[in-house]
């Protein structure tokens, strides 16, 4: 059992941190919110007034915060100076590979091993204990990390060296954004040319036109039952979530010089949709807006 300072319960660190209640971890829960301290005490977390006493006497800290400023203001504000030395600290938030790089370089000035670990798998992975985590950090603090990640996932991949998990996060989701918008472009030209979504779907998901986008989250009604198309694009993974992985691989891609210009159109064109108040719906709902609704 280890004690575990856990802050920001959210949607997904909510039932996160309930994951690790349930493996018989002792769970301080802090957030800005109080209904979502509350929740965390009704599984069976202990409410912490604030982050310096979340920290007091916890061997780990686990942050899911929205965005970088927030982990750079929770940990360089608070949660180093407050942490023992040793304690070691998991940034689960998807953010800049800077900030993330940055944060964990000022913990391992203060004597402490940090970890950046965001996650893929939604809502439903964070409650179903199922999520993938990208892990980058030293060897020692992975290896430390594993038995409590392997409680709220199930693929856990050490990517490398810090910062390494979000750019393993960024990459993968510039590659979803891209062939969404591709399969969505694709679907629509089917139809004008007379040809039916279903027989689309039973050629292009037996060829090379496979991929994710198509084959699990196909984004017409019809020949994937579970996709977010067959319940009018309800989310699933918001079109604003998707537009924040974009930009944040643009950001990097800029940093590193990096020419993605399949990336950059990516998040351009969900840009537009999220401007004309489409964010809180499904990513794929995108198809709506290629087909000129
Ligand atoms: P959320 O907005 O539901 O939760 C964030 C929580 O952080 C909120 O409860 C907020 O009150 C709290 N918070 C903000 N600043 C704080 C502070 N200074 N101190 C304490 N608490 C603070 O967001 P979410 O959906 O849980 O997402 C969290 C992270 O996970 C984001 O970085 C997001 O990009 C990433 N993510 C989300 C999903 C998803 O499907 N929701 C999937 C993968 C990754």
């Amino acid at each position: 059992m280890a004690r575990i300072a856990f802050i920001g319960l959210g949607n997904m660190g909510g039932p996160m941190a309930a994951n690790l209640v349930k493996a018989q971890h002792q769970v301080a829960a802090y957030d800005l919110s109080q209904t979502a301290v509350a929740a965390a005490v009704e599984k069976g977390a202990s409410a912490a007034s604030g982050i310096a006493e979340a920290v007091k006497g916890a061997e780990v800290v686990i942050t899911m915060l929205p965005a970088g400023k927030h982990v750079r203001d929770v940990y360089e504000g608070t949660v180093i100076g407050a942490a023992a030395r040793g304690t070691l600290f998991i940034d689960c938030s998807t953010i800049d590979v800077e900030t993330s790089r940055s944060v964990a370089a000022a913990a391992a000035n203060a004597g402490m091993d940090m970890l950046d670990a965001p996650v893929s798998g939604g809502t439903g992975g964070a409650a179903a204990g199922t999520l993938t985590f990208m892990v980058g950090g030293p060897d020692a603090a992975f290896a430390r990390a594993r038995p409590l990640l392997e409680k709220m996932g199930k693929n856990i991949v050490h990517c490398g060296g810090s910062g390494n998990g979000q750019a393993a996060k960024i990459c993968n989701n510039m590659i979803l954004g891209v062939s969404m918008i591709a399969v969505s472009e694709a679907f629509m030209l089917a139809r004008r040319l007379g040809l039916d979504a279903q027989r689309l779907f039973d050629v292009a998901s037996t060829s090379s036109g496979q991929c994710w986008a198509l084959t699990s989250y196909c984004p017409v009604p019809g020949p994937v039952p579970a996709s977010p198309a067959n319940r009018d694009y309800q989310a699933g993974f918001t079109a604003a979530m998707m537009l924040k992985d974009l930009m944040l691989a643009q950001e990097a891609a800029r940093a590193a010089n990096a020419t993605t210009p399949l990336g950059a159109e990516a998040a351009q064109l969900y840009s537009l949709f999220v401007n004309a108040g489409r964010g809180p719906q499904d990513f794929s709902g995108i198809i709506r807006m290629l087909d000129g609704q």
